[in-house]
């Protein structure tokens, strides 16, 4: 799946060392037992439960962490408190590299059967061949899709609140979205903005009822409801946004300094078509129980699957799908091939 993310082809080895092109080539003389695609939280413990198995796999991902490295604070994922998302990131990739599962950071264009094996080329060119894959590539996040958005990203717009809060210190930023990524987002930029406004195109929050609180509570906090964002203009950097009521169409201009776009995702529908894969009304992989999907030795787990109920996407449930992919893999891989199977 390509969404123009980080197209080199580097590998990480369990000192977090780049390995050289030459330990990918070897990796695609074998045939593995599972190539993972996607590397949050879904597909760094399918991982972890891979490598203890003793199957031989790779991760390939455009980045690690997924989503969650986007997160602001996260306060539900068993074991932390708090956390923010990039520090939760660090501790998964530090579980993953202790199990020495190669990571590499790439885009997988397509996946495609190779009589019972599956050949997983990446846009680079690389080909690997494997006998089942476990496919965890969450979603794609949606864009406002308003004029000035593109102009001023990374001068003022940004997807990632803990990446880019930092840099708005003592200025005023504004948050778009009514979810749980949108909540965290306005909640972690309180520590450094003045101002925060949460822009919400109904007149109720998605968000959890504890983000909810948390955020009525806070006094650096005005949520702007039914409200949606028609344009962000500035000079060289972003100066404002233009907002429009939905109830009375009155449009007004926001002078900010930032916003911060957090208004959801959507899965790749089109890479899970060409697999072939059976989806659901709304794009995501139809999976059993067991993370099965419709084609034989095909495994999904996370946000892209169908069974992760809508609104409740969480870290913990798209760990656990993980877990599960991979046992699935392992029995499959233990039926079909035994355990004399080349390594
Ligand atoms: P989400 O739950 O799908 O919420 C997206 C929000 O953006 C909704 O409020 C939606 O409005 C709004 N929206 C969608 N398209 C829009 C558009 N074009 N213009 C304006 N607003 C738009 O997405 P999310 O907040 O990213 O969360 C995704 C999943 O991750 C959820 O399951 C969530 O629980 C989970 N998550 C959990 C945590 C945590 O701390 N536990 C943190 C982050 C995310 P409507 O409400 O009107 O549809």
């Amino acid at each position: 799946m390509s969404s123009g993310g980080l197209l080199t082809s580097t590998m990480l080895n369990t000192t977090g060392l780049e390995l050289s092109g030459e330990v990918a080539e070897k990796l695609k003389g074998k045939v593995l037992d599972v190539v993972i695609i996607g590397g949050g939280p879904a597909g760094l413990n399918a991982a972890i439960y891979a490598a203890r198995f003793g199957l031989s796999t790779v991760i390939i991902t455009e980045e690690v962490g997924g989503q969650v490295g986007k997160a602001g604070w996260v306060e539900d994922y068993l074991g932390y408190v708090r956390i923010t998302g990039p520090d939760l990131v660090n501790k998964f990739e530090e579980h993953v590299r202790y199990y020495n599962v190669p990571v590499l950071i790439d885009s997988v264009e397509k996946v495609t059967a190779n009589g019972d094996l599956f050949k997983v080329t990446t846009i680079s060119g690389d080909e690997f061949i494997s006998r089942t894959v476990i496919i965890a590539v969450g979603e794609k996040r949606r864009k406002l899709n308003v004029p000035g958005e593109d102009k001023y990203n990374g001068k003022g717009v940004s997807y990632c609140a803990p990446c880019d809060a930092p840099l708005f210190k003592n200025k005023v930023v504004a948050v778009v979205g009514g979810g749980d990524s949108a909540a965290s987002s306005a909640l972690l930029l309180t520590e450094y903005a003045t101002k925060v406004y949460l822009i919400h195109r109904r007149n109720s929050l998605r968000a959890q009822p504890i983000y909810q609180d948390l955020l009525l509570k806070n006094s650096k906090i005005t949520i702007l409801w039914n409200t949606v964002v028609k344009e962000l203009k500035g000079d060289k950097v972003l100066k404002s946004a233009i907002i429009q009521r939905v109830d009375s169409g009155e449009s007004m201009e926001l002078p900010i300094d930032g916003i911060f776009i957090e208004i959801g995702a959507e899965p790749p529908v089109e890479f899970f078509k060409a697999i072939g894969l059976d989806l659901d009304k709304n794009g995501y992989i139809n999976v059993n129980n067991m993370m099965e999907t419709s084609v034989k030795g095909i495994y999904a787990a996370g946000d892209c699957v169908s069974l992760t109920p809508r609104g409740f996407r969480q870290i913990i449930t798209a760990a656990a799908q993980g877990a599960l992919a991979a046992y699935s893999a392992y029995n499959y891989i233990l039926t079909k091939y035994g355990q004399n199977r080349e390594k």
